[in-house]
């Protein structure tokens, strides 16, 4: 079975248009998300604009507030707080990566947890850590999405997740442990990984690796998240070989047109969430 996203992300799409439609009769505001971005990084631009683009087809707005490359970490807060009061702003996003100058920690912890749509503020984190009810980022709650529109329970299920990042592998983790998975956090270090993986009953990898993953982590039963973007001048490319994988298990997620696809949906779910909070 292959994990489609973006069949996923059409269906959501149309929910998230019919759920902004009925928000707004009550809100009688546009929900809004601002969007800062330090610099003029061309991925991140892209990234952006997709962003715009998608939000304008479910009638949402983005605020793009563009700073330039050499604006202190200061300045980047300021900002921040600004829209952290500001009443036609739900959503405050900060496009990662920012330059080295500036402290992503204190940028990111300006953010009030009710407007923090990525949930990396420490506060969300403390809530996922504690199995609260908080802001997921993206990346999780679209795993979540795909899961749960293929009827793949976590429960129970021994999940081994590659990768021990703040953005994807360590909310992951403990997201599907809040779900009652078993969960193993596999890393550079870890001893034994291809043996680890093959007795997963699911396999969630977020490396970096063009094709790290072969027919020797994997077993006929298993379900595989592939969250790895590998740019190469021909494309992109996952952390999961998927033409020779995708016949030896039982389902898996392919890159593209898999679990990425349903980041920006899940963005938008959560500043919906955020505008709904408000009222
Ligand atoms: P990081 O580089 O921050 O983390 C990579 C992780 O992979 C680290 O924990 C690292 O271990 C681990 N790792 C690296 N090499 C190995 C190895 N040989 N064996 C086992 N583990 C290894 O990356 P991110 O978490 O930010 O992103 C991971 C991937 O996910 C990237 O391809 C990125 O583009 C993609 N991504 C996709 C998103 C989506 O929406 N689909 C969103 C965000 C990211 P260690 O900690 O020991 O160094």
């Amino acid at each position: 079975m292959i994990l489609n996203g973006r069949t996923v992300k059409e269906k959501y799409r149309s929910i998230l248009i019919q759920q902004v439609t009925e928000a707004v009769v009550v809100g009688k505001k546009t929900p809004a998300v601002a969007i800062i971005q330090v610099g003029n990084n061309q991925a991140s631009t892209t990234y952006i604009q997709h962003k715009k683009q998608f939000a304008e087809t479910i009638g949402m707005s983005v605020v793009h507030n563009l700073m330039r490359e050499d604006v202190t970490t200061e300045e980047v807060v300021a900002l921040v707080r600004q829209y952290n009061v500001d009443e036609s702003v739900h959503g405050i996003l900060v496009q990662l990566p920012l330059p080295e100058h500036v402290d992503e920690h204190s940028v990111i912890d300006a953010i009030v947890a009710e407007k923090d749509v990525d949930g990396l503020t420490a506060s969300n984190v403390k809530k996922l850590y504690s199995g609260q009810k908080g802001f997921l980022p993206a990346t999780v709650r679209g795993i979540i999405t795909m899961a749960q529109e293929y009827q793949l329970p976590f429960k129970g299920k021994h999940i081994v997740v590659i990768g021990r990042s703040l953005i994807v592998g360590k909310p992951l983790a403990l997201a599907l442990l809040n779900q009652n998975a078993t969960v193993t956090i596999a890393h550079s270090h870890t001893e034994n990984l291809p043996r680890l993986c093959q007795s997963a009953d699911m396999l969630m990898v977020a490396i970096g690796k063009k094709h790290f993953i072969t027919k020797d982590f994997v077993n006929e039963q298993q379900v595989i998240f592939d969250i790895g973007i590998n740019r190469e001048e021909e494309g992109l490319y996952g952390d999961v070989d998927f033409v020779a994988i995708e016949p030896l298990v039982k389902a898996i997620s392919p890159v593209p047109g898999g679990v990425g696809q349903l980041t920006i949906v899940s963005l938008f779910q959560n500043v919906l969430d955020a505008y709904k909070a408000t009222f």
